[in-house]
């Protein structure tokens, strides 16, 4: 390998908005067989909407409270859409994040608990009822969260995020460069393959908690593949180090584009295959 020929490799990747950290990284990126792709943030345009709530005023007035508290995208989601119907916020005495689960709060000696079936369960609420409505969000691709007050089911609420438009496309060139495209996800399973197919994703893993994400990356390698990690989070970060090439969206967190030995700019996907198709050719004129 000639430095000259990587230097212009990487260069030629720089001018289309692909900055390796490092001229190995594109002979890394040549060798690559597998892509894992996060979900929201990085398939997803990661500004998801509330679509659908079912509950009366005061349950929204402290599911929203409580959700100030969070930094999550889907707390970001369900406080503006009670900001937007002039909800009065109420002060949280105590609040906790349950990563890959939900938050738990304590507002006017009520205990409010907001998150996914896995955590109402460790609760003990009761959510069967629900049940059937929260399948039909998660089909059609919505993240759908329930709601307990003082240990009872008190609602439902749902969010949906939009896929990026060139997303269909960049797989579709992933895949007919011959590499295996993967979706991981802290969401779950029916909502992930809901967003999945429409983008033309078969293999997806979902439910991982952002601590597991690592691991996931490991056993792929462990199957005797290169495999490059792309995300967005502060939760993908030991992801992006993990696998061989970590690739991090421009708009993301720092976090992750410090892990990353690759930042994609504005998180443009199609740059995804680009950058394949510029190693390719960068490694075969040196050989
Ligand atoms: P993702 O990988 O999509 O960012 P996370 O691992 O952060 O997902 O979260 C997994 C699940 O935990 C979410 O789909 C949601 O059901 C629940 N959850 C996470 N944060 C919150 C929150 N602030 N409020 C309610 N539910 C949450
Ligand atoms: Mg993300």
């Amino acid at each position: 390998a000639t430095p000259t020929s990587i230097m212009v490799g990487t260069g030629k990747a720089a001018e289309s908005g692909i900055l390796f950290k490092g001229g190995e990284h594109l002979e890394g990126t040549h060798q690559l067989q597998a892509i894992v792709l996060d979900k929201t943030g990085t398939i997803t345009k990661g500004k998801p909407e509330v679509t659908d709530f079912s509950g009366d005023e005061e349950t929204l007035q402290l599911l929203a409270s409580a959700e100030k508290g969070s930094e999550h995208p889907l707390a970001e989601a369900i406080v503006s859409y009670a900001a937007e119907r002039e909800v009065d916020f109420v002060e949280t005495e105590d609040f906790t994040a349950i990563p890959g689960h939900g938050i738990e709060a304590t507002i006017s000696g009520k205990r409010i608990v907001v998150g996914n079936r896995q955590l109402m369960e460790q609760h003990g609420v009761v959510t069967e009822g629900a049940e059937n409505t929260l399948v039909d969000y998660e089909n059609s691709g919505k993240t759908a969260m329930l709601i307990a007050i003082d240990g009872h089911y008190r609602g439902s609420i749902a969010v949906a995020d939009t896929m990026k438009d060139t997303a269909p496309e960049a797989i579709e060139q992933l895949k007919a460069l011959g590499i295996d495209v993967i979706m991981l996800t802290g969401d779950n399973e029916r909502t992930a393959r809901a967003i999945a197919k429409q983008a033309g994703i078969e293999q997806v893993i979902a439910q991982v908690l952002p601590e597991e994400k690592a691991d996931k990356v490991k056993e792929i390698q462990l199957q005797g593949k290169k495999v490059a990690m792309v995300g967005d989070g502060v939760n993908d970060a030991p992801a992006l180090v993990t696998a061989d090439i970590g690739i991090a969206i421009g708009t993301g967190a720092e976090v992750a584009i410090e892990a990353a030995d690759v930042t994609i700019l504005g998180g443009e996907l199609l740059l995804l295959p680009k950058a394949i198709n510029i190693s390719h050719a960068t490694i075969r004129n040196i050989r």
